[in-house]
C-alpha cells in the first residue's frame, strides 16, 4: 500500500506577513491530514522562516529548485542539495514545467539536479507532462517516457526508490483547467507501467502524485483514482483552509 502524498507548490509567492498567516492556518488545521503524508515547498529564502513558524509535525519541508552541484563553491546565486537539508528540508520539486519552459532546463540538467538531491539525502519530486499541443499531437507517451527515460539513465532505475512522480499536464497547471479523474489516471498508469518496465518493485511502490488545478472540489475524485497517490498543489496550496481540505482528501 503506497502512502499517500499531498505536496504544496508555493512558487514564487508569499512574504512574512502572508507566510505568517498561512502557517498559523496550517498550524491549526494540520489534524485534517490525517494518514496523509504532507509537504510546503516556499520559496527557498523563506524554508528557515517557515521551519521555525510550523508548528504541526505531520508537515514536512522542501523547496522547488536546487543547483546541479551538491555541495558549496563558486556558483554566485545559486543553492545547493546540502543547504537546503542543512535547513531541514527533505523534499526538492526538480523538473516542474515552469523551469523546463521559461528557464530552459533540459532533461540532462534536471537528471543531474536529481542525481545531485538523492546523494545528498533529499527525495526529489520529479514533474513531467506534456503540453497541449504534444497532446493533441499524439506525442503525450512519447514525451512523458523520453522525461523519465533521461533521469533513469543518469540515475538507476534504483534510485527511484527514493524519488517521487508528480504528473502534470502543462494545459492544467494554474488554468483551473483540471484532467479529468480519467485522463490522469490513464497516465498515471502509464507511467507506472514505463517503470515496471525496469522494476516491477520501484513500479508499484513508487508515489505518483497528480498536479494542476487541483481544488478542494476536485481532490476527492482525482485522488480515488487506483494510481493516483497524492497531488502536488500551486495556486490552493497558499491557502490553508483548501490545502488542509485537499490533504484531507487524500
Ligand atoms: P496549480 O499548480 O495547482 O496552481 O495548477 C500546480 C503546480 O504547478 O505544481
Amino acid at each position: 500500500m503506497r502512502q499517500m502524498f499531498v505536496a504544496g507548490n508555493w512558487k514564487m509567492h508569499g512574504n512574512k506577513a502572508d507566510i505568517k498567516s498561512l502557517i498559523t492556518g496550517l498550524n491549526a488545521m494540520s489534524d485534517r491530514a490525517g494518514n496523509a503524508k504532507v509537504a510546503i515547498c516556499p520559496p527557498a529564502l523563506y524554508v528557515d522562516y517557515v521551519n521555525r513558524s510550523l508548528s504541526a509535525s505531520n508537515i514536512e519541508l522542501g523547496v522547488q529548485n536546487i543547483a546541479e552541484e551538491p555541495v558549496q563553491g563558486a556558483y554566485t546565486g545559486e543553492i545547493s542539495a546540502d543547504m537546503v537539508k542543512d535547513l531541514g528540508c527533505q523534499y526538492v520539486i526538480l523538473g516542474h514545467s515552469e523551469r523546463r519552459a521559461i528557464y530552459k532546463e533540459t532533461d540532462a540538467e534536471i537528471a543531474n539536479k536529481v542525481d545531485t538531491a538523492i546523494r545528498s539525502g533529499l527525495t526529489p519530486i520529479l514533474c513531467v507532462g506534456e503540453t497541449l499541443e504534444e497532446r493533441e499531437a499524439g506525442q503525450l507517451e512519447e514525451v512523458i517516457s523520453t522525461q523519465i527515460n533521461a533521469v533513469v539513465a543518469k540515475v538507476g532505475i534504483n534510485a527511484f526508490k527514493n524519488v517521487v512522480i508528480a504528473y502534470e499536464p502543462v494545459w492544467a497547471i494554474g488554468t483551473g483547467k483540471t484532467a479529468t479523474a480519467e485522463q490522469a489516471q490513464e497516465v498515471h498508469a502509464f507511467i507506472r507501467n514505463l517503470l515496471a518496465g525496469y522494476d516491477e518493485g520501484v513500479a508499484s511502490g513508487i508515489i505518483i502524485q497528480y498536479g494542476g488545478s487541483v481544488k478542494p472540489d476536485n481532490a476527492k475524485e482525482l485522488f480515488s483514482q487506483p494510481d493516483i497517490d497524492g497531488g502536488l498543489i500551486g495556486g490552493a496550496s497558499l491557502v490553508a483552509e483548501d490545502f488542509m481540505a485537499i490533504c484531507e482528501a487524500a
